[in-house]
């Protein structure tokens, strides 16, 4: 019984600016559990700031808790992962055709190539890069169609035999894995299997297959191959919902304002809502500019005093209202609008429901007007 007495504490101590607190232990711990889930390699996707967690204190955490390889979704942040002194290898996939192959063989990047295209582009920098094929295996997103394979595969293989690339992996990707059952998952992994097949009958010798990502390594070992790539899992999503993770999180904004309203007034832009009785009203200085999903308005809570409190009318850019009913706090009170959970504040599973969407998009939206506190 002491958690949610710990979390209401934590809920009253004053605040004086919106604050993101990052718990790194939750992504330690995150990182363990995946580590012992598979006996491939673990490799931690650290793009979009590391979900949003800081892209070096995620990736440092998950290299001392069982990580071996990193992720990132472009070159600058694989530029950004050597700036932080780590020296584990780095795969980045979505670079486009002219990218600064130059400066990723200077930061010893390894390269996802997704078509014949891209893989000319890099023999043509005339440096020897380490890459890694990259499979379209049933979205029709990133990757190479299997139409494109043996080219691909041909091409590469000569790529390889001019000194230009080490073909080191072969990668694809998973639509449905948050649907464990769905058949596109076997389909998928039969994919990738294929492409590795015919990668080395073109006489290519890949060593690092990778399919699954979060959801897969948690639900389908048998995706699990040489490497699995965990990204939002790291900092305690789990899109599959079969896993009790460690969320990270905790979003603080200090109330500002308050003020005494009787029945009838209307709150904020449009009036969207009007008081039904006399109330006190609280004011965050945190908006949509600052991650808060505006379509959450007229259904998002927050807790105050140890209680769940309505955010009414619409969430402005900068600043949304709470409704404190008849028991007004002093200005100065934290309000604590998302959390791990443990103290019944809302979660940011909670404001993914409100807005209509996934955590991901949550987490990876709150604004640098936010301070952040790392611990
Ligand atoms: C983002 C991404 C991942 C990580 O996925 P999670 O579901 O966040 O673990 C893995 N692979 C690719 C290709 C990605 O783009």
């Amino acid at each position: 019984m002491t958690a949610p007495v710990t979390g209401i504490r934590r809920a009253c101590a004053p605040v004086h600016e919106a604050t993101l607190a990052i718990d790194l232990s939750a992504v330690a711990a995150n990182t363990r559990r995946f580590a012992k889930a598979t006996r491939g390699e673990l490799m931690a996707v650290v793009k979009a700031d590391g979900f949003g967690h800081g892209l070096a204190d995620v990736a440092r955490t998950a290299l001392d808790n069982g990580a071996t390889w990193l992720g990132v979704t472009s070159i600058a942040e694989a530029v950004a992962v050597r700036a932080a002194g780590l020296g584990a290898p780095v795969l980045s996939w979505l670079n486009p055709v002219d990218g600064d192959v130059e400066t990723a063989c200077r930061h010893r990047v390894d390269l996802a190539v997704p078509s014949v295209r891209h893989l000319a582009a890099v023999v043509e920098a005339g440096h020897l890069v380490r890459i890694h094929l990259q499979l379209d295996t049933g979205m029709a997103r990133d990757g190479a169609a299997p139409d494109e394979w043996l080219e691909l595969m041909a091409a590469a293989r000569r790529a390889e035999a001019a000194g230009r690339v080490t073909v080191v992996g072969v990668m694809g990707h998973l639509a449905m894995a948050h649907d464990p059952g769905h058949p596109a998952n076997t389909m998928g992994r039969h994919a990738l299997l294929r492409g590795v097949e015919l990668a080395r009958r073109a006489g290519l010798r890949p060593s690092v297959r990778h399919l699954a990502a979060t959801a897969a390594t948690l639900t389908d070992p048998g995706t699990h191959l040489d490497l699995v790539r965990i990204g939002v899992g790291l900092v305690g999503i789990d899109p599959s919902g079969s896993t009790r993770l460690r969320s990270a999180l905790r979003l603080t904004a200090p109330i500002v304002q308050v003020r005494r309203v009787s029945a009838g007034v209307g709150i904020g832009y449009g009036h969207t809502h009007v008081t039904d009785r006399a109330t006190n009203l609280g004011l965050l200085p945190i908006g949509y500019a600052d991650g808060l999903p505006r379509a959450a308005s007229g259904r998002a809570e927050v807790m105050v005093a140890g209680r769940r409190r309505p955010v009414v009318g619409v969430i402005s850019m900068d600043q949304a209202v709470v409704d404190l009913g008849d028991e007004p706090v002093d200005p100065g009170t934290a309000a604590v609008v998302f959390g791990p959970g443990d103290g019944g504040e809302p979660t940011v599973d909670d404001w993914a429901g409100w807005a209509g969407t996934i955590p991901h998009e949550i987490v990876t939206r709150i604004g640098p007007r936010v301070r952040r506190s790392v611990r």
